[in-house]
């Protein structure tokens, strides 16, 4: 079965062989404030920066998951009010999560317009939250629109929700002060391990608010990153899988790259078809990593079933639209003769 889920979805074909010298190097029993488990940590955040571009002066922090990013980000960066602004369903997860712990104001709108950037003053607070690339309709919110957010809004953080675009389209981190992502969807490894990097913007409105309530409290995070630890046994598997997968990639700008024209593609196959399409009419807000096709419910129920015995996992259509659509992931550890396979079955629709 080769999964086209957007997350979890294809792991790369090395990880089993890493897991193995993970073992045989006994990283796995090593004790997370080991000088064997500081040295891995260094060195992932070093091969981060290389080669996902994170900017020298941004912290890198090791995670469970995007989810538990969005609750440090309530807890420890919003001040009196966080505010949102979205057109899908994580969107208005990460809003949902936030409001049961701080004040949240939200603003959505259309998926095919492009994000709204003037956020009206009675909604604004300060931290804005983005989603980058809105996995449950495939709709992206470009590097140019983030540095228009940017200039219109000086003052509040901007958080930006990368979840399944970080590792696979290279990302223009100096626009925003929060970013995150877990890596089962673009970095292509098993589930478990999220990554959240902090401006030194963000970095000094932690330290001010001082936040202390918890163990993932970013203060007592940034306390421990400072020696390359953190404030729980992390999981040390995902991370050695993660520096390993990092090592072998290539530097995001030839990613990105291979990423776009595959999106290409599958736009212009989709343009092609006669009873499948696009869910998005307007191109210049389509996710380059997540491809949502729509079609009659009837019909999406049976190119699900039929792709299932081909041996293709696709994935769901997600909440309003569950029934008309399903999504193809377009990740980088997807192979260009899966792709050319998945075409030459839906080529009939
Ligand atoms: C998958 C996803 C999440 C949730 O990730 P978890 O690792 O399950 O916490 C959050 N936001 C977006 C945009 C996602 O695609």
């Amino acid at each position: 079965m080769i999964s086209f889920y957007p997350g979890p979805s294809r792991i790369h074909d090395e990880i089993p062989s890493y897991v193995n010298d993970a073992a045989e190097l006994g990283i796995l029993s090593a004790n997370h404030r080991s000088a064997a488990f500081v040295s891995l940590s260094r060195d992932t955040v070093e091969l981060f920066r290389q080669k996902v571009g994170l900017p020298e002066d941004y912290t890198l922090f090791f995670t469970s998951s995007a989810t538990e990013c969005w609750e440090i980000i309530a807890q420890s960066l919003v001040r009196t009010q966080s505010t949102h602004v979205f057109n899908g369903a994580f969107g208005q997860k990460w809003f949902d999560y936030t409001r049961r712990i701080r004040n949240a104001s939200s603003w959505s709108f259309d998926i095919e317009h492009n994000t709204e950037i003037a956020v009206p003053t009675e909604l604004l607070g300060d931290v804005l939250c983005y989603t980058q690339n809105e996995t449950s309709n495939g709709t992206q919110v470009h590097d140019q629109t983030l540095k228009q957010i940017r200039e219109v809004h000086r003052e509040p953080l901007i958080a930006v929700d990368a979840t399944s675009s970080m590792g696979g389209v290279a990302l223009d981190f100096n626009q925003a002060d929060v970013w995150f992502a877990s890596v089962q969807k673009c970095f292509g490894l098993p589930a478990g391990l999220g990554v959240m990097v902090c401006s030194p913007r963000a970095i000094f409105r932690a330290l001010e608010i001082n936040e202390k309530d918890h163990y993932n409290s970013l203060t007592l995070m940034k306390q421990m990153m400072d020696k390359w630890q953190t404030s729980c046994t992390p999981n040390v598997m995902g991370i050695y899988l993660l520096m390993r997968v990092l090592k072998d990639s290539r530097h995001i700008a030839k990613v990105d790259e291979k990423i776009r024209m595959r999106y290409q593609q599958w736009r212009d196959f989709l343009t092609e078809r006669k009873s499948i399409r696009h869910l998005v009419t307007n191109e210049s807000v389509h996710s380059y990593t997540v491809i949502p096709v729509s079609a009659e419910p009837d019909l999406i129920t049976r190119i699900k079933s039929e792709a299932n015995a081909k041996g293709f996992l696709l994935g769901e259509g997600y909440g309003t639209w569950n029934a008309t659509t399903f999504r193809i992931a377009n990740f980088p550890a997807i192979k260009k003769a899966e792709i050319r396979a998945l075409m030459s079955f839906l080529k009939k629709f």
